[in-house]
């Protein structure tokens, strides 16, 4: 028999979503207006249930809330944000709950934090360690996430030459995505 499917496979249903889930797409997309939104939710959370079992984690009802209310949209979210859009059900829930599952998820990679905005954002590169690059746009607000080998090994060249160790290599770019003035 068969086992049911648990959402386990990271190839099933990565063409659908905007996340981009099959291995070779690192470039930054912005999403666009109408795509399969449901199918960049469900990979966001079958793709940590995965990470979750193999590591032997709970994805608690707060991690899990977190983390939906985060790839709700596909803009950055703060913790208070995140906070306000959770129905807690009668658990004791807040910024302080938050925080903590976002920690949780960023320890896996599949939140990151940025910076400019102080705000959180679902990966879309479900590879393990990658260089992170956001585009940040600074009109609408939305992030669209590269993990360029090109630019990692760029980083990595100039840090040498002045003898510097690199602990978090994100980049952060600011500019207008193809909706707010960019080029499509
Ligand atoms: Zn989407
Ligand atoms: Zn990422
Ligand atoms: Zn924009």
């Amino acid at each position: 028999m068969a086992p049911a499917n648990k959402g386990a496979d990271p190839d099933q249903g990565g063409e659908k979503s905007q996340n981009g889930a099959s291995g070779e797409a690192q470039g930054a997309r912005f999403p666009v207006a109408r795509h399969d939104h449901a199918a960049c939710v469900s990979d966001a959370l079958a793709h940590s249930d995965a990470l979750c079992r193999e590591r032997s984690l709970r994805l608690t009802p707060n991690r899990r809330q977190v983390l939906e209310a985060l790839v709700a949209d596909h803009k950055p979210l703060s913790a208070y944000d995140i906070a306000d859009r959770i129905d807690w059900q009668g658990r004791r829930g807040g910024p302080v709950q938050v925080y903590r599952a976002l920690r949780f998820f960023e320890d896996l990679g599949l939140v990151h934090r940025i910076e400019s905005l102080n705000a959180f954002v679902a990966c879309s590169h479900y590879e393990e360690d990658h260089g992170a690059q956001f585009l940040v746009c600074t009109d609408c607000g939305r992030v669209a996430e590269a993990s360029d080998r090109g630019v990692k090994r760029e980083i990595g060249k100039l840090a040498r030459q002045a003898g510097f160790e690199v602990h978090d290599p994100v980049i952060e770019i600011r500019g207008l995505c193809p909706d707010c003035g960019g080029t499509r």
